[in-house]
């Protein structure tokens, strides 16, 4: 009896802290979502890690897919490890990840001065092969690989200092030829509208990305509830093919300090997954609607009312926090069988300064 109340109290907090970490989304009608950190470094470029310890961040923060992005001609550490061969971060991260439920996409960071800016390479096969002064001729070889392509913090202040981004013709001239794929509209602890603008009137592929140097744990204080900014990709299957499909196609979604970042399509797909009704019925002799809604989602789920309908718990504003259910109490003035309430979601965003909109239906217990 004593000995089973010492180990849950020593057992309990690691396993509450280790599984609060994860990452949890739910798949989306017939897709798998896979959360994805396409771009990483370690010691192999200018990140301060071996390739090891990022396999087991992204284990503890139940990441599915990771891609170290070394910057192939930036190598601050030359001097103490020396790096003849480019490849090595991915198969030193490869065999240490090859009894593990993660996926290693082999990757690397184009590293140039803009234009046309940094770029990632990913699902590449010899990183060697892209230390090619010419941007343009680099971004050929990827492509010539196999690689999906996107461009790196258009907004980064220190390669556009007023931090808006913008295509330039080099750029305009890479999409032309079909040799960039994606944008990220997220980077580290950093947003860009307007990368999330050139995504749709481009048809690039809107990412996510933590580019890590350190600990994530650290930059991004997941043990005080933050998280790593990802790609949520929906795929066909959790193979490496079924990614490059899904990323060619543009199936993906942004989540990044709890913003939904993506194309109505697919926020609409995720949401309509996140978010959940469950039973309802009235308030015993009132026309007060108890009613649930559930969210299976990490995300901390923002809802603003668009209904006519107004609440007894709650403003207009209503909360419902990560994977966890809250009660609403709907005032419908008359007893009905079913409603329909419409909410746009705060936290998601479509285009700069919108929101999308979903309706959850209530089924009324008639009892
Ligand atoms: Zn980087």
């Amino acid at each position: 009896m004593k000995k089973g109340l010492i180990i849950l109290l020593v057992v309990a907090p690691q396993f509450i802290y280790s599984q609060a970490r994860k990452i949890v989304f739910p798949d989306v009608s017939g897709y798998l979502t896979l959360v994805c950190d396409l771009h990483q470094h370690t010691a192999f470029s200018d990140g301060s890690v071996w390739p090891d310890i990022r396999v087991r961040e992204a284990i503890l923060d139940g990441v599915d897919v990771i891609s170290l992005t070394e910057h192939i001609e930036y190598q601050p550490h030359k001097a103490d490890i020396p790096h003849p061969d480019r490849n090595r971060s991915y198969e030193i991260a490869k065999e240490y990840a090859k009894d593990k439920d993660l996926i290693i996409i082999h990757g690397t960071e184009i590293t140039r001065s803009m234009p046309p800016g940094h770029a990632n390479a990913i699902f590449v096969k010899d990183v060697n092969k892209l230390l090619i002064d010419d941007p343009i001729e680099a971004y050929r070889e990827a492509n010539a690989q196999g690689a999906f392509v996107f461009w790196n913090h258009p907004h980064w202040p220190r390669q556009k200092p007023d931090g808006i981004a913008e295509l330039t013709e080099m750029h305009k001239t890479l999409i032309a030829e079909g040799l960039l794929h994606g944008i990220e509209v997220a980077n580290s602890t950093t947003y860009s509208d307007e990368a999330l603008t050139i995504a749709q009137e481009n048809n690039l592929t809107i990412m996510g990305t933590s580019d890590i140097h350190g600990l994530v744990d650290w930059l991004f204080d997941i043990p005080g509830g933050g998280h790593r900014p990802v790609t949520l990709v929906f795929a066909k299957e959790r193979t490496e093919e079924a990614i490059k499909e899904a990323l060619v196609a543009g199936r993906t979604v942004a989540w990044f300090k709890n913003n939904l970042i993506g194309n109505e399509k697919e926020l609409a797909l995720l949401l309509s997954s996140c978010l959940e009704t469950g039973e309802a019925h009235y308030m015993d002799e009132t026309s007060v609607l108890v009613a649930e809604i559930k969210n299976n989602s990490d995300a901390r789920i923002v809802l603003r009312n668009l209904s006519e309908y107004t609440f007894h718990l709650n403003s207009d504003l209503i909360e419902v926090p990560p994977l966890s259910s809250i009660e609403l109490q709907i005032k419908t003035k008359e007893k009905k069988s079913a409603i329909e309430l419409s909410f746009e979601v705060l936290n998601a965003i479509t285009a700069p300064g919108t929101h999308p909109e979903i309706i959850l239906e209530f089924k009324i217990d008639q009892d």
